[in-house]
This record gives C-alpha cells, sequence and structure tokens, in this order.
C-alpha cells in the first residue's frame, strides 16, 4: 500500500474492531487526522469511540485494518512505544506521593536527568495553571485540580499526539465549561495534535477544529463545526447536533438551481427545501430539517421567507436572551422555536394565532 499524505498525522485504514461474534464496536473505519489539529469523535454512549481511541493508543488491537502515524504503520507497536500523551475520566494520582511526585515518577523509570525532570514537572505544571501545587498530595486537590493534573501527566512526554476520552465528565456544568477553554488554550499554545472523546455535542462544537460523529461503529460525517450544524448530511447527525424541526415529506419537484418542492407527509402543504448533498429525485422520501432558531415569525408588511405555516402557540418560555416557543401547525404537527429576545418582539401568549416562516436554504432535505 502506498503512504499516506504527510499532512496526515493519523490515519486509519479500513480499521475494524468486533468483540467475539456479535459486537462491531468498529466498522471499516477511514479517518484522517491533521497535524495540530484538534479532532473530536462524537457520538452516543456505545458507538465506537472510546475503541477507535484504544486502538489508536494501543490498548486494543484492531480486528482488521491498519492504523498509520507520521505515515509508519503502528497497529502492532506497543502502546508505550508510540509516543502518545493520554488523559481519561477516572484517572488515579498515587495518593502517598505528591503531584511533583507523581508527575516526576514515569520520567525517573525512563532515566531522564533530574534536572530535566525539574525542567518539565515545571512547565507542565505552568501549562495547566497550577504552578504552587506540587508538594500538595492529591487529596489536598479538588477534582477539577486532580484533573488538570491528569493533563499535566499526559503532556510531560511532550507527545506529538495527545489522546483524551471524556476528561471533563465527572465535573460539574461551570467546571467543565471552564476546562474546555483551558485545553483548547493549551492545544493552541503547544500546537500538537489532540484526539478528544465525547458524547456532548456543545463539547465538541465549542472545542473542535474538526468532528467525526459516530454511530454505531461508523462515522457519519467528518466537518468543521460550523458545516455539521449548519449542513448536516443525514438525519441522524441533524438531530444528535442541536435541535431540530423535523417533518417526513415526498420531492415532487427539483428545479433548475437545485431548490426541491417537497410535500409533507402529514398534509399541511408543500415546502421548499435544499438538499445539501443534492442527491434526492422526484418520488424521493425525505427528512426535512429545520433549526428552531432559523423560524421567523411573519408578520403583515413583512416579505415572507419561502416557506410559511399557519400556528397556535401552545407554550411560551423566557429563557433570557431568547424567547422558546412550542407551536402547533396543521395536522397537529409541533414546531420549536427560538425567537433572540429583542424589544420589537410582540407579547406571545398561549392560544395566539402565529405565521412561521423559514428561507428555502434554511429547509434541509436529509435521508428519511
Ligand atoms: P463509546 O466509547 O462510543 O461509548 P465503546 O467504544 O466503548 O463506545 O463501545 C462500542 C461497543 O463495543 C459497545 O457496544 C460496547 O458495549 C462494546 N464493547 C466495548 N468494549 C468491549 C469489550 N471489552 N468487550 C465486549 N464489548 C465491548
Ligand atoms: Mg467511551
Amino acid at each position: 500500500m502506498s503512504a499516506p499524505p504527510a499532512t496526515a498525522h493519523v490515519e486509519f485504514r479500513g480499521v475494524s474492531k468486533s468483540y467475539g461474534e456479535t459486537v462491531q464496536a468498529v466498522r471499516e473505519l477511514d479517518l484522517e487526522i491533521r497535524r495540530g489539529e484538534f479532532l473530536t469523535l462524537l457520538g452516543p454512549s456505545g458507538s465506537g469511540k472510546t475503541t477507535a481511541l484504544m486502538m489508536l493508543a494501543g490498548f486494543e488491537a484492531p480486528s482488521a485494518g491498519e492504523i498509520f502515524i507520521d505515515s509508519r504503520r503502528i497497529d502492532r507497536v506497543p502502546a508505550n512505544k508510540r509516543g502518545i500523551g493520554m488523559v481519561f475520566q477516572n484517572y488515579a494520582l498515587f495518593p502517598h506521593m505528591t503531584v511533583a511526585e507523581n508527575l516526576a515518577f514515569p520520567l525517573e523509570v525512563r532515566g531522564l536527568a533530574k534536572a530535566e525532570i525539574e525542567r518539565r514537572v515545571k512547565s507542565v505544571l505552568d501549562m495547566v495553571q497550577l504552578p504552587g501545587l506540587g508538594s500538595r498530595r492529591p487529596d489536598q486537590l479538588s477534582g477539577g485540580q486532580q484533573q488538570r493534573i491528569a493533563v499535566a501527566r499526559a503532556l510531560i512526554f511532550e507527545p506529538k499526539l495527545v489522546l483524551m476520552d471524556e476528561p471533563l465528565g465527572a465535573l460539574d456544568k461551570q467546571l467543565r465549561e471552564q476546562m474546555q477553554f483551558e485545553i483548547k488554550d493549551i492545544h493552541a499554545r503547544l500546537g500538537v495534535t489532540f484526539v478528544y472523546v465525547t458524547h456532548d455535542q456543545t463539547e465538541a462544537l465549542t472545542m473542535s477544529d474538526r468532528i467525526a460523529v459516530f454511530n454505531a461503529g461508523r462515522v457519519q460525517q467528518l466537518s468543521t463545526p460550523n458545516e455539521l450544524y449548519e449542513r448536516p448530511r443525514t438525519s441522524f447527525v441533524a438531530s444528535f447536533i442541536g435541535e431540530n424541526n423535523r417533518m417526513p415529506g415526498l420531492v415532487e419537484a427539483v428545479a433548475s438551481n437545485g431548490e426541491l418542492s417537497v410535500a409533507l407527509a402529514e398534509g399541511g402543504g408543500t415546502l421548499r427545501a435544499v438538499a445539501p448533498e443534492g442527491r434526492f429525485a422526484p418520488g424521493a422520501s425525505v427528512m426535512l430539517s429545520v433549526r428552531p432558531e432559523r423560524i421567523v415569525l411573519v408578520t403583515d408588511g413583512v416579505v415572507a421567507p419561502a416557506n410559511e405555516m399557519p400556528a397556535t402557540i401552545v407554550q411560551s418560555v423566557y429563557v433570557g436572551d431568547h424567547i422558546r416557543l412550542v407551536a402547533r401547525a396543521a395536522g397537529g404537527r409541533s414546531f420549536i422555536v427560538k425567537l433572540a429576545n429583542t424589544p420589537s418582539l410582540p407579547a406571545l401568549p398561549p392560544g395566539a394565532a402565529i405565521r412561521l416562516g423559514w428561507r428555502s436554504q434554511d429547509c434541509l432535505a436529509l435521508d428519511p
């Protein structure tokens, strides 16, 4: 086989992993990870993210396929020879050693010089913003500080590739959000490649250069956060990343500019939509997807968008920066609408009649 392109830091080629006869954890994974990028494996629990990461780390062997780091095949290379730093969710420090001793230990085992060890311990403690805590014992650290030490420990070998598996899963929301930015910042400062696993879509969108969305052992889409959200290629991705209003329908016609006319399956007329992949012909079944924040209230005297639907407000929730409506349209179809909280917003009591509108380019036709 030919070597992968030089820009690829890591490449999975046709990698599968099965456990026994029935469990196919990862299926024919093809994935290129670029040098220096922050790539996230995102997907529901059980979709194969950890298995993929463990094969890269060297703690699981692929059942089929090949893995390359820097164009060198490594899927038979032992874990400790791959030059990878790792952070797990549940990280155990040696309780009887100080933080500095915990960090120094793996370096001492490898026989690094004392001065070099001291330099690296200081450098990684600075990196995770805990410069003064080297002499503490683990039980004198908060959960967030322990997690930072786990990150420091992953960096102490100065790896070119850092893997993290749900490292913030045990932390409360506020600390998790703070750590997301800190990890992102460390990535930016080090400039090395990070591969990060999470099931939390907000975390993935916040931190990543690119996201690989896993479902049932396969990558459904590999894109930037913006593209994943704006242009999901499958209805699984559209539903997993952010909220969306879904409507099944049948393609009636395809205009020369690619715009689709879609007859709604449960009544309510015909809508105009776009297909990100442009792959539907008249007669095809589709699932239309519209983001709640792309729906507007159509008022008199304003040019209506391509799609319009009368509806009744069922619920109206004040969320501060936006108003969240649940509205019911013809055929009992329910919509979620997020309206920015601006001074011009009218009163929106339950029972009020409104007109919902959205542009054709915000109405995505996806697989049913
Ligand atoms: P994720 O990290 O996305 O939650 P995993 O990679 O841990 O998913 O698991 C993928 C699938 O493989 C799941 O169905 C899981 O039960 C199964 N699996 C993972 N590890 C093992 C194992 N050691 N033995 C058997 N099945 C496993
Ligand atoms: Mg996992």
